[in-house]
């Protein structure tokens, strides 16, 4: 078998969207599974589009979800990365330029002097007889000659490619869909190349496809009937056909098209909102591929083992939001604490809370709160109550201090703390200290636990103090006491 070369070819004209960062996984499984290249191609000829921005943007995606391509536009420079290169097509026009040239001397292809008036006009015609239309060009065999004579007159001219005039059936084996058959006459002649010069995606696509040895096509269902005018130009061109597979369109819960209507849609949304990338990747290889285990948390070996693409249906895929909450929270408990703290740290930062660096209380706190934790974002509201810094006492926390019984609650609960010397409070020692608290100030029930909640967390609500208390510096609950006092 031929080395297996397969490429992910994004439009940089926004955000990597999931489905392009499945279809990106499954051509780098596929890639891995079978010792061949995979290859990242940038397909920016849309130029009112295509932006730099989101180019890198993608990119840094591409990286976040460890997809390292082995040719491609370096991550940073963007540099052409190996030697096939370049791969954004707008640095291939020459390239396009030349192949349309053959096309054009071996007459498949010709220069098209139809205005867009004119092609509106037979539009119109088309329609007022209930036809389909397709371009009927008076151009289509008028000597190439004559063609390039009006050219350097001024004039301006698509390259059109010459549909063949006899009715034929292409027929390819799609290897998600099986046969395809798509009779020729289903497209007029179509636009290789603009009137600007630039090339469209059908041409640049196979002619990228060709000359970079590409040997299977995997990519969006939706790119389904742009299969045949590239198995036509692929022919005129003598280039030999790849393998081509379409993957099923991915719905939301609603069976509709998956869109910002269901949530988030793009992978930075993800990241943002706290998935990670590894179990993201898990989520979406089994949006239309099975693992023949049946299996459902997949390591990436374990999945560039099994990934065949007989087991990739062509029925649309379901985005399962529940399901991907469970697969990252998942994975997150499984991260040692030290990696979890590190993907945490961000968003923490991000929310300038302060936190010990002390590893052994990182340990102790994930301990405490990872099982309650689905997404990295998760962590920020649990972990905010330790934060040393922004600690406020809310306008609840206030009420709650302005009780008669309050100051002395908290008088105790300080003079308790104090007496015990510094470092943290094990459980024990707080359940004892609420309890001579409880005796001293005479006290039960909320008059005794919402102002030391106050006290510690600057509010009357929140997770158990014998879970918050053991992990806050006494130091820090003394200074939080002295705040508290102040407003009793
Ligand atoms: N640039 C196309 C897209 O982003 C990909 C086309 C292809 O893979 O052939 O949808």
């Amino acid at each position: 078998m031929k080395k297996v070369r397969v490429r992910f070819a994004p439009s940089p004209t926004g955000y990597l969207h999931v489905g392009g960062a499945r279809t990106a996984f499954y051509n780098y499984l596929f890639a891995h599974r079978h010792e061949g290249q995979f290859i990242l191609r940038v397909e920016d000829t849309d130029e009112e589009r295509s932006t730099e921005e989101a180019l890198r943007l993608q990119l840094k995606d591409l990286q976040w979800l460890g997809l390292k391509w082995d040719e491609g536009p370096h991550p940073e420079t963007l540099e052409p990365m190996g030697e096939f290169g370049p791969y954004r097509q707008s640095q291939r026009k020459h390239i396009y330029q030349r192949q349309a040239q053959r096309l054009l001397e071996s007459g498949q292809a010709y220069y098209c002097f139809l205005t867009d008036a004119e092609i509106e006009g037979q539009k119109e015609a088309a329609k007022a007889l209930g036809r389909p239309h397709q371009v009927q060009s008076p151009w289509r065999d008028r000597p190439l000659a004559e063609a390039l004579k009006l050219i350097e007159e001024g004039r301006s001219a698509t390259v059109r490619f010459k549909v063949p005039e006899q009715r034929t059936e292409f027929k390819f084996k799609d290897l998600v869909r099986g046969e395809i058959t798509f009779p020729s006459d289903m497209v007029g002649d179509f636009v290789l190349i603009r009137s600007s010069g630039m090339p469209v995606y059908n041409f640049c696509c196979v002619v990228d496809d060709a000359l970079m040895e590409i040997t299977h096509v995997l990519r969006a269902e939706e790119h389904l009937s742009n299969t045949l005018r590239q198995i036509m130009i692929y022919q005129a061109l003598g280039f030999e056909l790849p393998e081509f597979g379409h993957l099923s369109i991915i719905l939301g819960e609603d069976r509709q098209k998956m869109s910002k209507r269901h949530g988030a849609t793009s992978c930075n949304e993800f990241r943002e909102q706290g998935y990670l990338p590894e179990a993201l990747k898990n989520f979406i290889a089994l949006l239309g591929w099975s693992s023949p285990s049946g299996q459902e948390i997949l390591s990436q070996d374990q999945m560039i083992e099994e990934f065949s693409l007989d087991r990739v249906h062509s029925a649309p895929a379901v985005f399962d939001q529940q399901k991907l909450k469970w697969m990252n929270a998942t994975y997150l408990r499984a991260l040692p604490d030290e990696d979890l703290w590190a993907r945490l740290a961000p968003f923490f930062q991000t929310e300038a809370l302060a936190l010990p660096e002390d590893k052994g209380w990182q340990s102790r706190a994930l301990g405490v709160f990872k099982t309650s934790m689905e997404t990295l974002a998760d962590a920020v509201p649990l972990f905010r109550p330790l934060s040393q810094a922004g600690f406020a006492i809310s306008d609840e926390g206030k009420d709650v201090l302005a009780w008669d019984t309050s100051r002395s609650v908290v008088e105790e609960w300080k003079a308790a703390v104090e007496a015990t010397g510094p470092g943290f409070l094990s459980e024990e020692e707080f359940v004892r200290i609420q309890d001579a608290v409880k005796e001293k100030a005479q006290v039960k029930g909320k008059q005794l636990f919402m102002p030391i909640r106050v006290a510690v967390i600057g509010q009357p609500s929140g997770a158990e103090l014998k879970v918050l208390v053991p992990l806050l510096d006494k130091q820090i609950l003394i200074t939080r006491a002295n705040q508290a006092l102040q407003l009793c």
